[in-house]
């Protein structure tokens, strides 16, 4: 028996147990998988504690994505170079960091070249969902320039700078205030929402200004699954904008975690619906 878990703090609405239970079950693994809160000053402790006690890989989230990186003996390439690490599997005294986002990023955009390609895209925050969405921007696409807009200076140009020193793609930051915002996206042709605005139960907020510039030619991308329809896609549509949700990037960044732990493929159309009939419960 072996078990697994998500570990982030908060962690109150997330829906790994239920995508990882399903295939454990699907296969009729003796598997277990939960949900573990750990608060900030005691993560580095407790993480070994869980290894001791069975746990053999966990998925990893707002806000541990950079500081897990302490406790890991190797990193993959793409956790490497995206400087952010969502899953870690221990085996023996090893314990390895992935970034499976990264695959889940590319499952969302991989249809969109056109739209991406030659053009300008506004990336919304500077955490570890953001370093996985520059990291298949500037890996899988060529768009004419990235801009990031992250609420933390500091934390903006470190990324940047780390993107920088690998991609001969353009990458600039701008201020996260409402002015900078609107004026960026006048020029750009995809938005990304990369922070957890607009995430359940604040489903009423968005990243976006109100009188934001929207059109019908712009892409929208949020990374949110939770609500599956944010303002953020919603206020998009209205204005007659191409809107992509985040349960693709959540399906896929499982199926890659799923595979590294059990060596099976996940059951994509089965978790599909299952996790869709969750969502559409849980906003009725
Ligand atoms: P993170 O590492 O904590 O980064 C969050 C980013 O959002 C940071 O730049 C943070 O700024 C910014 N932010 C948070 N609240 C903000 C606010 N009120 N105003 C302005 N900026 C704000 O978290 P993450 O892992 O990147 O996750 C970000 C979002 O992506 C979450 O909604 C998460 O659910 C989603 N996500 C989805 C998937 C999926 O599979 N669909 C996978 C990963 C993440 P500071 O650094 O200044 O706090």
């Amino acid at each position: 028996m072996q078990k697994f878990a998500i570990i982030g703090y908060p962690i109150k609405q997330t829906l790994s147990p239920v995508m990882h239970n399903t295939a454990f079950m699907f296969y009729g693994l003796p598997f277990t998988y939960e949900a573990k809160e750990i608060s900030p000053d005691r993560l580095l402790a407790v993480l070994p504690e869980l290894v001791k006690d069975g746990f053999a890989g966990f998925n990893v989230t707002i806000p541990y994505k950079e500081k897990v990186q302490p406790l890991l003996t190797t990193l993959s390439p793409e956790a490497q170079a995206s400087g952010a690490v969502n899953m870690i599997h221990v085996r023996k005294e090893e314990w390895f960091g992935h970034n499976t986002d990264i695959a889940g990023v590319l499952k969302t955009l991989e249809p969109y070249s056109t739209q991406i390609d030659k053009n300008q895209v506004l990336v919304i925050g500077a955490g570890g969902a953001a370093r996985a969405i520059v990291y298949v921007l500037t890996h899988n696409f060529t768009p004419a320039r990235i801009i990031v807009a992250g609420r933390s200076v500091q934390k903006t140009k470190t990324l940047l700078s780390n993107f920088k020193a690998e991609s001969q793609i353009r990458l600039d930051s701008i201020d996260f205030n409402p002015h900078s915002l609107n004026e960026c996206i006048k020029i750009s042709k995809v938005i990304i929402n990369a922070t957890p605005i607009g995430m359940f139960p604040n489903i009423d907020d968005s990243p976006l200004p109100p009188d934001a510039p929207l059109r019908k030619d712009h892409l929208l991308f949020d990374s949110i699954y939770h609500p599956l329809r944010t303002k953020f896609l919603n206020d998009g549509a209205r204005a007659g904008a191409l809107t992509l949700d985040g349960l693709t990037m959540f399906i896929y960044q499982g199926a890659e975690a799923f595979h590294v732990w059990t060596g099976l493929d996940m059951p994509i159309d089965k978790i599909r619906q299952t996790l869709t009939a969750h969502l559409n419960k849980s906003v009725k």
